[in-house]
């Protein structure tokens, strides 16, 4: 089966932004002065492994290609989970 680079704008990448973001990952949250927000993040790709992994439990059509996409990401100049919500997650306009 092919594997899957995950970008933005395909299928399934507004649903990984969204689980990075939330609770099982690097947990944005409002934080008090003087930060808007505050998040987890350990200046790994952790959080994106482990729910790339999950993803690809929930969708098994989707075989998403771990190891490659957090190159891309790197190739992109996103050395962590919370540069890529930050700088690839924004919505659309
Ligand atoms: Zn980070």
């Amino acid at each position: 089966m092919e594997k899957i680079i995950l970008k933005p704008g395909m299928q399934h990448w507004d649903s990984f932004i969204s689980r990075l973001r939330g609770h099982g990952g690097c947990n944005f949250r409002k934080a008090s002065d003087p930060f808007d927000e505050t998040f987890e993040c350990d200046s790994t790709f952790r959080f994106s492994k482990k729910i790339l992994a999950q993803m690809t439990e929930q969708w098994p059509s989707f075989n998403f290609d771990i190891e490659e996409t957090i190159k891309w990401f790197r190739s992109q100049g996103h050395m962590c989970d919370c540069q890529v919500i930050i700088k690839l997650g924004k919505k659309k306009q």
